[in-house]
């Protein structure tokens, strides 16, 4: 199948489990994400109308973002990977949301790059809601007192949570503490969901989902 068949299949999937758990048409974005494909095979998406995309690697991005965000002026890049400080600079410059603020040591280096550079890219705190040891993260324990800290201390806007539940187990418990520490939290987003879930993490609150080899194929 082509990618924009693809597409087109992944947002009528969307729009049924949308309708499904009552949310309202257009509640839940799609994050389309393209890391480790080029930028010939993204303009397919983009020609379908797709503008929301997520990558995992600032370095990544850089050879291929630059160019067709100067083309399509619309485009909302997320970053959804681990960030390491010394890419604070290059990820505030390039990203228009960064879903992986994941420790203190970030939430102050973003917080200086916005500064410096008066850009504001909307930030995202990710849980690492099954405590796995390899995967980034705030524990969920944790995640109400760093989103004060982020507030407070450093004068960010933390717009929503994000997690990526562990790869072996039922996803829809890992969704649900999601949304509940999002309410506790009093933030608005939650990006859950990712090719093999994404329309459980529909039933239990996503507003967007991060949606790679339904759309591009397997990498
Ligand atoms: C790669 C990736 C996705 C997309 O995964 P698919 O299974 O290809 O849909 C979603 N979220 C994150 C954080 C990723 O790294």
């Amino acid at each position: 199948m082509t990618t924009e068949k693809q597409l087109k299949d992944v947002l009528s999937r969307i729009a049924t489990a949308e309708r499904q758990a009552n949310r309202s048409s257009g509640a839940v974005s799609l994050v389309a994400v393209s890391k480790t494909f080029d930028a010939d095979q993204i303009r397919p998406a983009i020609a379908a109308g797709q503008r929301v995309f997520g990558e995992n690697r600032v370095q990544e991005s850089e050879g291929k973002w630059p160019g067709l965000k100067r083309e399509f002026a619309d485009i909302e890049l997320h970053l959804i990977g681990p960030l390491q400080s010394n890419k604070a600079a290059e990820a505030v410059a390039l990203f228009d949301v960064i879903e992986t603020v994941d420790r203190e040591k970030i939430a102050r280096a973003l917080a200086d790059e916005m500064m410096r550079q008066g850009r504001k890219p909307r930030l995202y705190v990710q849980v690492n809601t099954g405590l796995e040891p390899q995967k980034a993260g705030i524990p969920p324990k944790e995640t109400a007192t760093f989103v004060t800290f982020c507030r407070t201390e450093l004068g960010l806007t933390i717009e929503g949570l994000m997690c990526i539940p562990p790869a072996e187990e039922n996803p829809g418990p890992h969704f649900a503490l999601l949304a509940k520490l999002a309410t506790e939290c009093g933030v608005e987003k939650l990006s859950m969901g990712m090719s093999g879930d994404f329309e459980t993490a529909i039933q239990f609150g996503a507003t967007s989902v991060r949606v790679g080899s339904a759309i591009f194929g397997s990498r």
